[in-house]
């Protein structure tokens, strides 16, 4: 069906056209009459002047007649199509106007997300918003986002401002906006139906609030503030949605991306690194020959810990021995539960002679620990080796697990250090045997 075709400028200008033929016909059909009607009464004034004598009187009656059609040339048919004329020309500017806001539109949508997709971590986000933030109006404009807990909403680390009074709104469910799920204007911060965070202002003004959510859970509220009864026009409102809609699913992606990276690369019971994201960092170590020493823990008794105490007792000695053994190494150093009740501990830089201290301290302060943390006492065999041993991580955790068998079978509670091999063993004769 006609009707249902799609009106592109094309189709407009074809109707344009067309509208301009119909008024041009129309015109036509008035001119004519309004010359008949000027011959008429040129005639009648002739005629009744008693003009048509002579050369003279048919020149007058006849200049008569011409300045009667132009006036109702003018009048029927000149004002008209000027009329007719002007009000295409300020729909074409109209609708020229409409086109180029909404190519506006789509640029600040499509420059917002490619700067978004740029941002890698959440500050390089909230700098984009800052600058985004400039574009939607000229007025003071602010992104709250509330803390971790989403308890707090505040003007801190997590927000960003470009010259806003700043809202005093204190957690996202006192915001009218956030609780409420949906976009609020308030064409004046003095009148009866503003939100509470607006009246307390001593200036007045307009505010647009807008809710975001990330992953789903409304988190804060992006706030642009005016001069008042002059709230921002459809094309800001639209660009301040889309701001806090891209805002809300990027800083989601990048906190999902964080999470997933965290429970793939750590312990969920301990904190502590898993075993396979120690083994990537032992083998960048082992190819920037950078030295270290590796303590194999294995807890003792551990079974019979966990039947005597209960597991739930168990995985509280887990968790207390992953916070004292986190405690005594240095930033640089690693500490990872490689399995079950077995942690593998990297002294970044040091040789076994230097390591064996820092154990001995982590068995002491263990011993110390256990009875105030509320846990059943629990002691650790421990088996040394370092990078000196072998030209692989695989080889060097090989040595300080037998050494671990040997404190083992010598009683448990002690610190073995591997006996050193003649020859440094090389990752490929671990490869093969
Ligand atoms: P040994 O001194 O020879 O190491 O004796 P052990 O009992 O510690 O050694 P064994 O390998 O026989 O038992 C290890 C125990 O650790 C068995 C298992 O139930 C317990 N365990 C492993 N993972 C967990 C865990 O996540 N939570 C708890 N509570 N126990 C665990
Ligand atoms: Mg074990
Ligand atoms: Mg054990």
């Amino acid at each position: 069906m006609a009707g249902d075709e799609p009106i592109t400028p094309a189709t407009q200008r074809v109707r344009a056209i067309d509208a301009s033929m119909r008024t041009l016909a129309i015109e036509s059909l008035r001119a004519i009459i309004g010359i008949l009607i000027a011959f008429s009464i040129s005639w009648w004034i002739s005629g009744a002047l008693h003009l048509r004598n002579g050369f003279g009187g048919y020149a007058g009656t006849a200049a008569l007649f011409v300045v009667a059609a132009l006036v109702a040339l003018t009048l029927t048919s000149g004002l008209p199509i000027h009329h007719a004329l002007a009000a295409q020309r300020s729909e074409i500017l109209r609708q020229q106007g409409l086109l180029q806001a909404a190519a506006d539109g789509h640029r600040f949508n499509s420059d917002l997300h490619t700067a978004l997709e740029m941002a890698e971590h959440e500050p390089d986000v909230l700098q984009v918003i800052g600058r985004a933030l400039d574009l939607v109006s000229d007025g003071p404009g602010e992104l709250l986002l509330a803390d971790a807990s989403r308890a707090h909403i505040h003007q801190g680390a997590a927000s960003v401002t470009n010259g806003g009074p700043g809202c005093g709104v204190s957690t996202p469910w006192s915001c009218p906006a956030v609780r409420r799920g949906q976009i609020l204007e308030f064409a004046d911060s003095h009148a009866l139906a503003t939100c509470p965070h607006l009246q307390v202002r001593k200036e007045e003004v307009s505010a647009l609030c807008v809710p975001v959510t990330i992953l789903g859970t409304p988190s804060g509220v992006l706030h642009l503030t005016g001069p008042p009864d002059e709230p921002l026009d459809a094309e800001q409102r639209a660009r301040a949605e889309v701001l806090a809609i891209q805002t809300g699913a990027r800083l989601g992606l990048l906190r999902a991306l964080v999470t997933s990276e965290i429970a793939a690369t750590t312990d969920s019971l301990t904190g502590q690194l898993n075993r396979r994201s120690l083994e990537e960092a032992l083998r960048r170590l082992d190819n920037e020959q950078i030295p270290y020493a590796v303590a194999f823990a294995d807890l003792d008794n551990f079974k019979v810990l966990n039947d005597t105490h209960g597991h739930a007792a168990g995985d509280r000695a887990l968790r207390h021995f992953s916070t004292v053994t986190g405690a005594t190494v240095r930033t640089g150093d690693m500490v990872s539960r490689f399995g079950g009740e077995e942690f593998l501990l990297v002294y970044v830089g040091c040789d076994v002679t230097e390591a064996a201290p820092i154990v001995h301290r982590l068995r002491a302060a263990l011993a110390e620990s256990v009875v105030a943390a509320g846990v059943p006492p629990f002691t650790v065999s421990i088996g040394l080796a370092d990078s000196t041993y072998a030209t692989a991580a695989a080889g060097i955790i090989a040595y300080a697990d037998t050494a671990l068998m040997t404190a083992k079978r010598e009683g448990r509670d002690r610190l073995i250090i591997a006996a050193k091999p003649e020859q440094v063993v090389d990752a490929a004769s671990w490869a093969a045997g």
